[in-house]
């Protein structure tokens, strides 16, 4: 057997909205340490399970030092991610002689005064631990920096969306890691940007054209030079100067990497407008009334424009107002389900009243500053759950007439429907169901007969041409059109 190679892994995992002014802090976050990493990395972040338990295949000594994994939500607070960033760094030194270094990253995690947390966390790794190599998985949504391009030695991004395929990915960046090791050095990366920002629920890759793009990169990657090929397609919700997709290969040949990396970018520029919503989306109201009329239950509805998945605050009282005074609702003899609101204040006031109390609350509105103003609504409380999930939020289940509505204590989002179960709701049983999300999480999709996108407003707006970029590189596809590129510019490494 070869040398046994000593290797660090970390990881950092957040996607930063930097049109929701909450800012993420240390409560938000999920931190595993050292050996606490082994027993608990499974239930919290596939990625860096993948890219460990790999590693360890290939004989090395793997020694975890810090994982910290929050939902998508603000930007992050500088002082966490500093304490985060400097105990990574110091567990790393502990170490002693390192050979390689091994991430899971998200990619487009920003945090206050710094911005481009991944970039300035490399950079720091990369001037401290001179020689050694680093390697990092990507979330498909990464914007990819300067400062992550000189100071990384090779990404690879997932080929899902939804994400399912984190834990490979954490493996094949594991891969990238023992290629580097074992061949001698030879392993080089190229990057392509193009100028384009992409709603995420038009880059679902069971739908064209992303079907297409990821078959591509599968393609490439049958080539043997070819370790990895990316499309990295960027955060289309924070306001950045680095927005845009980014065209990623590393091979173990400098040319081949770079002209793999060039002809992915120049294909994606030419499929930019077959980009299109695949979800029947409407205006709120419009998407209320066809819910309403519409035969096939349960049925679907996201009110899209705040999703906290996507980093949204969770509280935009935008598509509630709609709803609640639309007649159609009013008139509706079933009960409408709506998952949910992140609001602490009702929550804990359904909590004082407790299970069966009639209580008085001001809904949403207290972090949102898209739609502003909150709803006021004398609810029943019907279920309360203390603690859930890994994030351990309290949730409230309360009635107001025929609408029943989730909240929760912690921004933990609204896309898996074990959140619903533990309060006692059957999801094939309902009729309609009303999400803060974009498309459909892969655990709806059995129990949904029909799911329609209201594009409301929110910090997750889906019409990215609403919402008020300021920062991103102009020209930008699609807030400007009729434009083009030299795709020999468009290299940044
Ligand atoms: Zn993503």
């Amino acid at each position: 057997m070869s040398k046994k190679y000593k290797i660090a892994v970390g990881g950092m995992n957040h996607e930063s909205n930097t049109f929701n002014p909450i800012i993420t802090g240390e409560n938000e976050f999920v931190v595993l340490r050292g050996k606490e990493f082994e027993s608990k990395v499974g239930d919290t972040y596939n990625s860096a399970k993948g890219l460990y338990e790999k590693l360890k295949s290939y004989g090395y000594d793997v020694i975890p030092t810090v994982f910290a994994r929050a939902v998508p939500n603000g930007v992050v607070s500088k002082e966490f991610y500093l304490k985060i960033k400097n105990e990574m760094i110091e567990r790393m030194k502990e170490i002693g002689e390192i050979d390689a270094i091994s991430l899971s990253l998200h990619g487009s995690m920003r945090v206050q005064e710094i911005g481009d947390a991944e970039g300035d966390l490399l950079k720091s790794l990369k001037e401290i631990f001179k020689d050694v190599p680093i390697f990092a998985s990507l979330d498909m949504h990464a914007t990819i920096t300067k400062d992550m391009t000189e100071n990384c030695n090779g990404y690879v991004g997932y080929k899902t969306a939804p994400h399912i395929d984190t834990y490979e990915t954490g493996a094949h960046a594991a891969y990238l890691t023992h290629c580097y090791l074992e061949s001698g050095k030879n392993v080089y990366m190229s990057a392509y940007k193009i100028p384009i920002l992409i709603a995420g629920e038009k880059s679902e890759t069971s739908v064209e054209p992303m079907t297409s793009m990821i078959n591509l990169l599968k393609k490439e990657e049958e080539n043997p030079n070819i370790l990895a090929a990316s499309y990295l397609l960027g955060f289309p919700w924070a306001d950045s100067k680095d927005a845009g997709v980014t065209a990623l290969v590393v091979a173990d040949d400098k040319n081949i990497a770079n002209q793999c990396a060039k002809k992915l970018a120049a294909e994606f520029w030419n499929r930019k407008e077959d980009f299109k919503f695949h979800v029947e989306t409407y205006g709120n109201t419009e998407a209320i009334n066809i819910a309403i009329n519409a035969k096939e239950r349960p049925l679907y509805l996201s009110d899209s424009g705040d999703n906290p998945t996507a980093g949204a605050a969770g509280d935009s009282v935008d598509f509630i107002n709609d709803l609640l005074k639309n007649d159609l609702v009013k008139q509706y003899n079933k009960d409408i389900l709506y998952s949910g609101f992140f609001d602490p204040v009702s929550c804990e006031k359904c909590f004082e009243a407790g299970e069966n109390a009639d209580v008085d609350i001001e809904l949403g509105g207290k972090f949102d500053n898209i739609s502003k103003g909150t709803v006021k609504l004398n609810v029943k409380v019907i279920k309360l759950n203390e603690c859930y999930g890994t994030y351990k939020s309290k949730i409230a289940l309360v009635k107001y007439q025929n609408i029943f509505i989730v909240i929760t204590s912690k921004h933990i989002g609204f896309g898996d429907n074990e959140l619903l179960h533990s309060i006692g709701i059957d999801e094939y049983k309902c009729d309609i169901v009303i999400l803060k999300l974009g498309y459909l999480e892969d655990c709806f999709k059995p129990s949904s007969k029909r799911a329609i996108m209201a594009a409301s407003k929110g910090a997750s707006c889906e019409i990215l041409e609403d919402l008020p970029f300021n920062k991103v590189p102009r020209p930008i596809y699609p807030l400007d059109k009729n434009f083009n590129i030299d795709i020999e510019k468009a290299l940044i490494k």
